[in-house]
C-alpha cells in the first residue's frame, strides 16, 4: 500500500512530485506529505487526507523552490492517519528524512533500544523508528547514508520501499525495497523514484525496477549502482524501456476511473485472448503453459490461493476446470493458506491470482507452496510485478493498468486467462470434444462484443440504482458458475457504496438468510438462462412470497422471470462457463452508480488501498 515518489535533477520537483503522487494515489489515500530540499534546507508539508489537501497546505506553508524532493501517500498500518504519521518522517537530527511502503515488523523492539539510547519519537509509526535507526548507525559508525541504510535494513524484519535523504549530502537519495514495488525513472541527467512508472511515464521510458532485496544510490551525475542488501554484492541494472502510455492512465473523459475500466471490458478481453487464442487453427497458445504441459496434464489437483476480487475469479476457475479439464480444484484465501498447515504435494499447481501482482498474503502463500514442492504459477495484470518473478510460469492478464481501487476489468480478464487455460488442457487431455473445443472458442472470441451489448444497459441501470440508493442492506444469489459473481456483485456494492451487501448461493438461501426478507430488502438474483434456471427461478419466488424486492439479470428475451422481478437486467446468451463474463457487468455497474448517486468517492473508497502489500 501506499505511493512513494521522489525526483533528483534539473526542473523544480515540486509539480513533478505532486502529480506522480495524484496518480499514485490509488495505493493509499488517507494522509501525504512532500519534502523539498531548496538548496539550504529541506522544507516538509504533511497532512490527514488527500493529496490535493496537501497541495492546499504546501502551497502556503513551505518553500516550493528546488529540484530535489521525496512525497508519499499513506495507507496507514501503524498510528492513524493523522498529520503527525504522515511520511515523510525525520530523523532526531533534522537531517534524514525518509518515505516508506510496507511495515517494520519488529519496530517495537528497535525503538525500545533507540529509545534507551535517547531518541525520542514523534508519531506512533514503524518508519520512524527505521529513520533514527539509519541516523544511529550513520553516526555511531560513522559511515555515508547507502551503508547506513543497509546496515540498518539488515537489523529489521518486515517489508519495504524506502527513500531517503540526507540534508548534509543534498546531491543523492538513497532507495531499497524488499516486498514493496519501487521503479527509478532515468532521464537525462535527473531521476524518478517512484512505487510504480505512473509518475514519470511522461518524462521518461527508461526505468530500472529494484528486485526485492536490493538497495540502489541514486546519485545525480552519476549511473546507477545497485547492491545486494545482505551481501553488499554489485548487480547490473537493467534498464528496461516502457511500454506504458499517459492515456493509459488517465481518464480518457470517464467520471472515474473504474467506469473508464468496465468500459474498457471489452478491448481488455480481446487483449487478454490475442494471439493466444487460435480458433481457426483450432489452438489455444500460451508459453507459460505449453512449457509446463506434462505437469499440467499430470495435476492431481489445483490449489487457487489469492484474494478479494481475485478471489472470486478463482472460484469461477473451479467451476471452469472441474467442468472443462475435470482436475479436482480447491480456492483458498492466501491470507488462510499461509497460516495454517496446508497439504501440498509435488504434483499439485498452485494458481496466484492478483491483479497487482505485489498482493502480500498471495506472496506469502506462493513462498510456503514453494518450499512444499509445488509448481506455482501466476496470474497477473503487472507485467513484471513481485508474484510474476516469483512463480514458475505464468500468464499476464493484459487488461492494462487498472487504478479505480474497486477491481473491474482484472476480474473478467482473470477469468478469461484461467478459461484460455482449462480449454487448453481440456482438449490436451480429451475431456472436451474437438467439436466442443471449437465452440467454446468461437464463443469466447464474442464474449467482448457481447459485454458491450451488456454495457447498453446502463440506462436502464441508473434507473434502477436510483430506486435502491437508499437500502441498508442487500443479498446477491447466484448458483453455479454464476455464484462467484454473486459474491463479487456484493463485494463491490459493499467497497464503494458501503451498504452492507452479502453474496450467497441461491439455494444456500432457504437455510438461514431468507430470514433476512422483507419488503425493504433488495435481492439481487442472477437467473440466466444457462445454469439451474428453473431452480433460481423458484428461488425468485420464494423470495417474491416474502416480498422481498428483485432485481433479475437475465438472458435477453426472458420472459418467465419478468412475471416475478421488480426490475430485469438483460445479458446477452452465451455458454454456461461464460455467463460470469456478462452477469458480472450489470452488477459493476449497479455498484457504481449507488455510489456515485450516494456521493461517494468512487476510485478511492475508505479504508481501502489498490494493491495490498501489507499481510
Ligand atoms: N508502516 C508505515 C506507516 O504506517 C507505512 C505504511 C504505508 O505503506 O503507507 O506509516
Amino acid at each position: 500500500m501506499c505511493g512513494i515518489v521522489g525526483y533528483i535533477g534539473t526542473q523544480q520537483a515540486y509539480p513533478i512530485i505532486l502529480k506522480g503522487l495524484k496518480r499514485l494515489e490509488y495505493r493509499g489515500y488517507d494522509s501525504a506529505g512532500i519534502a523539498i530540499y531548496n538548496g539550504n534546507d529541506l522544507g516538509i508539508c504533511k497532512t490527514k487526507g488527500k493529496v490535493a489537501d496537501l497541495q492546499k497546505k504546501c502551497e502556503a506553508n513551505i518553500e516550493l523552490e528546488g529540484s530535489i524532493g521525496i512525497g508519499h501517500t499513506r495507507w496507514a498500518t501503524h498510528g492513524e492517519p493523522n498529520d503527525v504519521n504522515s511520511h515523510p518522517h525525520y530523523s532526531n537530527s533534522g537531517n534524514l528524512a525518509i518515505i516508506h511502503n510496507g511495515i517494520i515488523e519488529n519496530y517495537d523492539s528497535l525503538k525500545k533500544e533507540l529509545s534507551n539510547r535517547g531518541y525520542t519519537f514523534q508519531s506512533d509509526t514503524d518508519t520512524e523508528v527505521l529513520v533514527n535507526l539509519i541516523e544511529d548507525i550513520k553516526t555511531k559508525e560513522n559511515v555515508k547514508l547507502g551503508k547506513a541504510v543497509q546496515i540498518a535494513l539488515n537489523q529489521t524484519v518486515g517489508a519495504y520501499a524506502i527513500a531517503v535523504f540526507d540534508k548534509t549530502k543534498p546531491n543523492e537519495i538513497v532507495v531499497a525495497r524488499l516486498g514493496s514495488p519501487l521503479a527509478i525513472g532515468v532521464g537525462d541527467n535527473e531521476y524518478y523514484i517512484a512505487s510504480d512508472a505512473s509518475p514519470f511515464i511522461e518524462y521518461t521510458k527508461n526505468a530500472i525496477y529494484l528486485e526485492d532485496g536490493e538497495m540502489a544510490v541514486v546519485r545525480l551525475g552519476k549511473e546507477i549502482k545497485v547492491r545486494k542488501i545482505h551481501d553488499d554484492s554489485l548487480v547490473d541494472p537493467y534498464v528496461q524501456e516502457l511500454q506504458l502510455n499517459l492515456d493509459q492512465i488517465e481518464k480518457a473523459g470517464f467520471d472515474h476511473f473504474m467506469l473508464k475500466e468496465i468500459y474498457e471490458q471489452p478491448s481488455a478481453i480481446k487483449d487478454t485472448y490475442r494471439g493466444r487464442m487460435l480458433p481457426d487453427q483450432g489452438l489455444i497458445r500460451m508459453a507459460g503453459i505449453d512449457d509446463n504441459l506434462e505437469r499440467f496434464l499430470n495435476a492431481k489437483r489445483i490449489v487457487v490461493v489469492a484474494c478479494g476480487t481475485s478471489w472470486h475469479a478463482g472460484l469461477v476457475s473451479e467451476y471452469i476446470f472441474e467442468d472443462l479439464a475435470r482436475i479436482p480444484v480447491e480456492v483458498e484465501y492466501a491470507s488462510e493458506f499461509r497460516y495454517r498447515n496446508p497439504v501440498i504435494n509435488k504434483d499439485d499447481i498452485v494458481i496466484a491470482i492478483s491483479q497487482s501482482g505485489e498482493t502480500a498474503d498471495t506472496m506469502a502463500a506462493i513462498k510456503l507452496a514453494k518450499e512444499n514442492g509445488a509448481f506455482v504459477f501466476g496470474v497477473c495484470n503487472v507485467v513484471g510485478s513481485s508474484i510474476s518473478r516469483e512463480t514458475d510460469a505464468g500468464a499476464y492478464t493484459h487488461a492494462g493498468p487498472e487504478i479505480g481501487v474497486a477491481s473491474t476489468k482484472a476480474f473478467t480478464t482473470q477469468i478469461t486467462v484461467l478459461s484460455l487455460i482449462a480449454l487448453k488442457l481440456g482438449k490436451a487431455k480429451g475431456t472436451i470434444s474437438n467439436s466442443d473445443f471449437h465452440m467454446y472458442l468461437n464463443e469466447l472470441e464474442l464474449i467482448p462484443y457481447k459485454i458491450e451489448k451488456a454495457l447498453e444497459s446502463n440506462e436502464h441501470i441508473i434507473k434502477v440504482a436510483e430506486v435502491y440508493k437508499d437500502a441498508k442492506n442487500c443479498l446477491y444469489l447466484g448458483r453455479g458458475f454464476n455464484f462467484p459473481v454473486a459474491l463479487e456483485g456484493a463485494l463491490k456494492l459493499k467497497e464503494i457504496s458501503y451498504i452492507h451487501a452479502e453474496g450467497y448461493p441461491a439455494a444456500e438461501m432457504k437455510h438461514g438468510p431468507i430470514a433476512l426478507i422483507d419488503e425493504q430488502m433488495p435481492v439481487v438474483v442472477i437467473a440466466t438462462k444457462k445454469g439451474h434456471y428453473e431452480k433460481v427461478v423458484s428461488n425468485i419466488q420464494e423470495i417474491k412470497s416474502r416480498k422481498g424486492k428483485i432485481i433479475a439479470i437475465v438472458t435477453e428475451g426472458d420472459t418467465a422471470v419478468r412475471e416475478m422481478a421488480d426490475h430485469m437486467i438483460e445479458v446477452p446468451d452465451t455458454i454456461e462457463a461464460f455467463t460470469p463474463l456478462l452477469t458480472t457487468i450489470p452488477l459493476q455497474l449497479l455498484s457504481y452508480h449507488i455510489a456515485v448517486m450516494l456521493d461517494k468517492n468512487v476510485d478511492q473508497p475508505r479504508n481501502l488501498a489498490k494493491s495490498v502489500t501489507v499481510e
